[in-house]
């Protein structure tokens, strides 16, 4: 059988003023970059978003805790989503660009902006980063974004972190109130034992691993600010095993996703907590199938993925990356 791996949770096309004005790495990938990245390790396919932070907000601003407007932008990730379906069409036939929405001001022009792209066909999604917008998945129910989605049958990936207004309930009780919509909750909640048990009654509801290895580091360093302190029961000293365990509790809600390229990450002040590279993130999935676990790899970042993305996993995809030996490495 021929492998088919799509990364489900990428980020690329621009700068996070944020990390630059910290600054915090990573703070720069272009398309280029992560589709090299992606030949390198064998990945054909990738959900890609803008990076977190929008040029909307003025960094130095928002580091004192004030959301004050920077002028750059006329709503909301109007500089970075160009900026991705610019870079993009050169690999349209590679990538899935999901765009980055704010539900907290100028809707109505961000809408009138998607609509433009999901009918010429360049969006994949939408993607909300609970963090870098200050908001929560809540305002999102009853919503021209919910609205839009369901017209237009986009799936959504969400940020889910471990404050009150980023808390991964949140998204549980957002995707619970739309069941037509499909709800990626990122970073696996943080590992958080309830929001995984819950999430067994509700359909349609997938997790995201990104970025899973440095989130094993802070399960077994205990760092609360990452994972939940009431967490998934496995041994977070074994990733491997880790993921086959929460592949088989999750089944076909798991996708498998690096956050390239935050594969390492360092705290809000720019110091440095993890150090992982994308092409230890794409190991696990070698690992996986040198274990003869290739059933849960094509499970996980195949099937899955395309049953988020289309609502349907019968449709096929072809093999895209130049596979290098992996001996070469
Ligand atoms: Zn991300």
């Amino acid at each position: 059988m021929q492998q088919i791996i799509i990364d489900a949770h990428t980020h690329a096309a621009g700068v996070d003023f944020y990390n630059l004005f910290i600054p915090r790495k990573p703070l720069v990938q272009s398309t280029r970059d992560l589709i090299l990245k992606m030949d390198l390790y064998g990945i054909d396919y990738s959900i890609v978003m803008p990076m977190p932070f929008a040029m909307y907000y003025d960094p130095r601003k928002v580091s004192q805790g004030e959301w004050a407007l920077s002028g750059l932008e006329e709503f909301p990730y109007q500089v970075l989503n160009t900026t991705l379906l610019y870079e993009s069409q050169e690999y349209s036939d590679r990538l899935f660009p999901f765009m980055a929405i704010d539900p907290r001001t100028k809707v109505e022009e961000q809408i009138q902006f998607l609509t433009q792209q999901v009918e010429r066909k360049k969006i994949y999604g939408l993607k909300l980063h609970t963090l870098a917008t200050n908001s929560s998945a809540t305002v999102l129910s009853d919503s021209l974004f919910a609205k839009f989605m369901k017209k237009y049958n986009l799936p959504i990936i969400i940020h889910a972190g471990r404050d009150t207004t980023t808390s991964p309930i949140h998204v549980l009780n957002f995707a619970k109130q739309n069941p037509e919509i499909r709800v990626c909750i990122a970073h696996l909640a943080g590992f958080d034992n309830s929001v995984l048990k819950q999430s067994l009654e509700i359909k349609n509801v997938f997790f995201d691993t990104s970025p899973f290895l440095s989130h094993c580091k802070f399960a077994v360093d205990d760092i609360s600010s990452y994972v939940s302190s009431d967490r998934f029961n496995t041994n977070y000293d074994d990733p491997v095993n880790a993921l086959l365990e929460l592949s088989t509790y999750l089944k076909s809600k798991l996708l498998w996703g690096s956050d390239e390229p935050w594969t390492s990450v360092s705290n809000p002040k720019g110091a440095a907590l993890s150090s992982f590279s994308y092409k230890d993130e794409c190991s696990i999935l070698n690992q996986l199938n040198s274990m003869n676990h290739e059933n849960t790899v094509n499970e996980i970042a195949y099937t899955n993925s395309l049953r988020f993305l289309y609502g349907d996993a019968s449709l096929r995809l072809t093999k895209k990356a130049n596979k290098h030996h992996k001996n070469d490495h």
